[in-house]
């Protein structure tokens, strides 16, 4: 050997090698195929191998550069490609396999394969190399019981299977200390269980507790049958599979006559236990402290001894196995809860922003925080407070961003819990928005602070709410006050004419008049401010009854053409003649309310005065509703403003200041109408009238 570690001969030689060892791959009785590692395209193979495959693939080398997902039957391929990846993975090498293949035209073949890594110069496993041998006439032989018990004589093999025993500890231990994958782990011992012993298959489960059931991790070689592989994914406790019992006992179940133990009925007949050419069958607890992780099964085709090496290496492997389950659940224990907790926390309506201790930036902010701020998530996580408002701050044309937190976080920092604290700041959007938030310290179980967590609620709209009642109350102390002002004014006037002991004339009655019409305004903005406080408390009521449209229309319009003399009011009747009623089982009152307050705006918003119109449409295809409109020629109101104005103490701006209002009529008006269960909406163009429509049900099922 060279220190390169080739061998070293002349080229004489290895030509001649060279030829010898292509005759002998040519000549061999055994199927061989090198592949790829990592693509496991086949890079060359012998002629037998190819005669191996089934058609099309059959007896020619197209095969060649294709990986044998496209020559292997459906029923095996996942089962071959795992042992592929297996041994491209850990670089155990495939030894003992007996495989079933259901092939096109012999039915069901038997095959002893190998699959082994090469390594290059850094130890990389870069190319596999498979073996076949068909077996089908041996294991059709085997299989009668006579054959069975002679082909697998007791011997005494203790000595060699002690050193196995050996083998496959250290290969978990080694794999242990590489990783503590459950799924590499089980691998690498399944792999080193089959190369150390005849066994035919080795399946590690997982102990669900929650559903009281093993679940399979791993299984290698996987089962060619998809029926039993699919009994074995999931068994549950209470089921009849020998290893369900493995939860309620710590000694491995172990059968070590698999015949013997069928004919006493420790076994079904139908168990895939009897069903495959088996002899024994180990199924070791995997117990971590007081904790029942799963099961290390093992099935072998040669009897075993209870107490033998096979039971004894799979025991020793089991601490390993049961270590690295117990690690793997305790961390998928911690990745659920915490997933759980971030999930409630993205589910609150509530901001929520993180900040670490030590730079100061957001290492979590939750989804309404984003939204509250207008602030993409990738922005806002991991960048500091600071570079959050300096990036807004330079970023040309968008307004100035300054997250409003650098002084919370900082005093959560030193300690302090500050709660309920009001600030605004100004979004990218360029919108103003209102903040109300708390901060405190997150502390470490020791007690040093880690960060600190910001809470906080987007109240622009209380604030704006809260706002417009200030307004409101101004207005409305000032609407208050102009009536009463005027009765004091003319009932001052009455008092002084009768102590001068003046008669009443014409300038008393005018009085008297001013009187009574000051108090029903009076007494309606009083009644409105109420039934807003009732709508509030929820506490306005309907008092239905039946009674007719067509009066209550022709009330409003007479009580409101007694306060004006500039307007022209009439009833236009769609689908009825003057003399039709309209039945309908609804408060009169409120109706009444409705209309009045609807005509009293468009005489309002009529300055110039001019014909305003209230229309029934009535048809007696749809009998159950009507639609009552108001139409007048007035200010009309802008396109803007259409979607606010039933909104409560919604004004429009540049409004005639000498037009008198509250701004809570139409949203009363709204709120009538809802509640009898109608509709409510408005046509109009600036400067060329409105015409305001409701839909009402007739409701006669009441
Ligand atoms: P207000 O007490 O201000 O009249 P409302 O709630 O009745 O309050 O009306 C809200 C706003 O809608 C009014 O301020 C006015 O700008 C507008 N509006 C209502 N009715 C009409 C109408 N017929 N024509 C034009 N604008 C109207």
């Amino acid at each position: 050997m060279n220190p390169n570690g080739s061998i070293g001969v002349n080229r004489q030689t290895n030509i001649e090698t060279d030829e010898y060892f292509a005759v002998m791959f040519e000549q061999m009785p055994v199927g061989v195929g090198l592949y790829d590692a990592q693509t496991f395209c086949l890079l060359a193979a012998n002629p037998l191998f190819f005669e191996f495959l089934e058609p099309p693939w059959h007896g020619n080398r197209q095969a060649i550069g294709h990986p044998p997902m496209l020559w292997l039957p459906e029923a095996v391929e996942q089962g071959v490609m795992d042992i592929f990846r297996t041994v491209a993975e850990t670089g155990v090498p495939y030894h003992s396999g007996i495989y079933m293949f259901p092939a096109f035209e012999r039915g069901i073949t038997y095959w002893n394969w190998t699959l082994s890594p090469l390594r290059d110069q850094d130890g990389e496993v870069v190319r596999l190399v498979q073996t076949l041998v068909e077996i089908t006439e041996q294991m059709e032989a085997q299989r009668s019981p006579a054959a069975a018990s002679a082909s697998f004589p007791a011997t005494n093999r203790d000595g060699e299977t002690e050193r196995r025993h050996l083998e496959v500890v250290e290969a978990v231990a080694r794999s242990v200390r590489i990783s503590l994958d459950p799924k590499r782990i089980s691998m690498a011992a399944s792999s080193a269980i089959l190369n150390a012993f005849k066994a035919r298959h080795v399946f590690i489960h997982t102990a669900d507790p929650a559903q009281q059931a093993l679940r399979l991790l791993h299984i290698y070689p996987p089962l060619a049958d998809q029926r039993h592989a699919a009994q074995l994914k999931y068994i549950p406790y209470a089921s009849n599979f020998l290893i369900a019992r493995a939860h309620a006992q710590r000694d491995p179940i172990v059968i070590a006559d698999v015949k013997e133990a069928r004919d006493q009925g420790v076994i079904s007949s139908e168990s895939p236990l009897a069903i495959y050419p088996l002899n024994s069958y180990v199924s070791v607890p995997l117990w971590f402290g007081e904790q029942f992780e799963g099961t290390l099964t093992a099935s072998f085709l040669e009897t075993i001894a209870v107490d033998g090496p096979e039971v004894r290496a799979l025991l020793d492997c089991s601490t390993y196995i049961a270590a690295a389950l117990a690690n793997a659940r305790l961390h998928v224990d911690v990745e659920n809860e915490r997933a759980r907790l971030r999930s409630i926390l993205d589910q609150l309506p509530e901001g929520i922003i993180i900040t670490e201790a030590a730079n100061g930036r957001i290492n979590y902010a939750n989804t309404a925080a984003a939204a509250i701020l207008a602030l993409p998530m990738k922005t806002l996580i991991n960048t500091s407070l600071q570079r959050n408002a300096q990036a807004f701050v330079s970023n040309n044309g968008a307004p100035q961003v300054v997250l409003p937190w650098n002084f919370a976080v900082i005093r959560a920092l030193s300690g302090e819990i500050i709660s309920s604290q009001e600030t605004s700041m100004i979004r990218p959007d360029g919108k103003t928005v209102t903040i109300l938030s708390s901060s405190a310290p997150v502390r470490s179980k020791w007690g040093t602070i880690t960060g600190a967590v910001i809470v906080f609620q987007d109240i622009t709209a209380q604030k704006s709410l809260e706002q417009q009642k200030n307004e409101f109350l101004s207005f409305a102390s000032h609407e208050l006050r102009t009536p009463v002002t005027a009765i004091q004014g003319f009932a001052e006037i009455l008092q002084l004419q009768v102590e001068s002991g003046q008669l009443p004339g014409p300038q008393s009655l005018h009085a008297l008049a001013i009187i009574n019409e000051q108090s029903q305004t009076l007494t309606r903005l009083i009644d409105e401010m109420l039934d807003l406080t009732r709508i509030d408390n929820m506490q306005l009521m309907l008092h239905r009854s039946r009674c007719d449209l067509v009066g209550i229309l022709l009330h409003a319009i007479e009580i409101q053409a007694s306060t004006t003399k500039k307007h022209q009011l009439r009833l236009v009747l769609d689908g009825l003649t003057d003399t039709d009623t309209v039945m309908a089982f609804v408060d009169k009152n409120r109706c009444l309310q409705i209309v009045s307050n609807l005509l009293s705006n468009a005489i309002k918003y009529s300055p110039e005065g001019g014909a305003i119109v209230v229309g029934l449409h009535y048809s007696s295809a749809a009998r159950a509703e009507v639609v009552i409109w108001v139409k007048d020629h007035g200010t009309g109101i802008p396109e803007g403003e259409i979607t606010n104005i039933f909104k409560r103490f919604h004004r429009v701006q540049d409004i005639d200041p000498s037009i008198s209002g509250l701004g809570i009529g139409l949203y009363l008006v709204k709120e009538l109408v809802t509640l009898h269960g109608g509709r409510i909406w408005v046509e109009s163009a600036e400067g060329r009238g409105s015409t305001f429509f409701v839909r009402l049900p007739l409701n006669f099922t009441h």
